[in-house]
C-alpha cells in the first residue's frame, strides 16, 4: 500500500536521524581522529596559544583530544634569522656545515623541520620550514628556538584542524595558561565606533 505522506515524512525523518547518529557515534568511535584534512563546521569561537606565555612543556602534543594533535610547529620566516646551524634543527650546533645534511642527531623526533639552501654555499643562508604532515607539536624545536635562538618558531592550534570543543582539553592543563579562546572568523556584528563615556 503506497504511504501516507505523513507516513513517508516520518520515515524519511528516521533515515535521516539515523544517518546523523551514526555520523556522530562513527566520530566519537574514532576519538577523533579524522584525516589531516578535516575541516570543522565553521564556529565563531576558536582556541588558539598566546606564544609569549607558552614555555614549550610538550603537553599540547598529547593533550588534544585529536591524535594527531591540532597543534602544530611553525617558523616566522620574518624572524628566522636563516642560521647555517638551527637550534630548532641540529641537537649540536658544532656540527661541521659539511655533516649537517647527512647528520641524524636532529632535534624534532620525526624529521619534521626541513633544511634548505637558498643563498650561497654550504656556509650560506637557510630557510628552516616545519611539514604539518610530520609534525605532532611536541614543541621540542620551538622550545630551542625560544631558549637560545630568534624565538621565531612557536606553537599554533590549526583552525582547519581544531574540532573547537567547548573547553579545549589542553587549556584545561596548559601550565602557563596560555591557550586562550579567541574570535575565528571576522566579526560581523558591527555594533558602530567606538566612543568613549563622556565624563562628567
Ligand atoms: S600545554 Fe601550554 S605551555 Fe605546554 S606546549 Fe601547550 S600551550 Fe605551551
Ligand atoms: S620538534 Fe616537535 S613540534 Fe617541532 S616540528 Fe618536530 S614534531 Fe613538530
Ligand atoms: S579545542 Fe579540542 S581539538 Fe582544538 S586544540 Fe583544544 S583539545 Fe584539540
Amino acid at each position: 500500500m503506497k504511504p501516507t505522506r505523513r507516513e513517508f515524512l516520518v520515515r524519511l525523518g528516521r533515515v535521516l536521524g539515523a544517518g546523523a547518529l551514526t555520523g556522530v557515534a562513527l566520530r566519537v568511535w574514532s576519538g577523533g581522529k579524522q584525516g589531516a584534512e578535516f575541516i570543522q563546521p565553521p564556529h565563531r569561537y576558536g582556541w588558539q596559544i598566546n606564544p609569549e606565555a607558552c614555555t614549550y612543556c610538550g603537553l599540547c602534543e598529547t593533550v588534544c583530544v585529536r591524535g594527531p594533535s591540532a597543534v602544530k610547529a611553525v617558523n616566522d620566516q620574518k624572524k628566522c634569522s636563516n642560521c647555517v646551524a638551527c637550534y630548532g634543527h641540529l641537537c649540536d650546533l658544532r656540527t661541521p656545515s659539511l655533516l649537517i645534511a647527512t647528520t641524524d642527531k636532529l632535534v624534532c623526533p620525526h624529521n619534521a623541520v626541513h633544511r634548505t639552501r637558498f643563498l650561497g654555499g654550504i656556509d650560506g643562508a637557510y630557510t628552516y620550514t616545519i611539514d604539518p604532515d610530520q609534525c605532532t607539536g611536541c614543541a621540542q624545536c620551538a622550545r630551542q628556538c625560544n631558549l637560545h635562538g630568534s624565538r621565531s618558531m612557536f606553537l599554533v592550534i590549526r583552525p582547519d584542524l581544531c574540532l573547537g570543543c567547548n573547553e579545549c582539553a589542553i587549556a584545561r592543563v596548559c601550565p602557563s595558561k596560555a591557550v586562550e579562546r579567541v574570535p575565528l572568523y571576522p566579526v560581523n556584528d558591527f555594533r558602530g565606533i567606538y566612543m568613549p563615556e563622556p565624563t562628567s
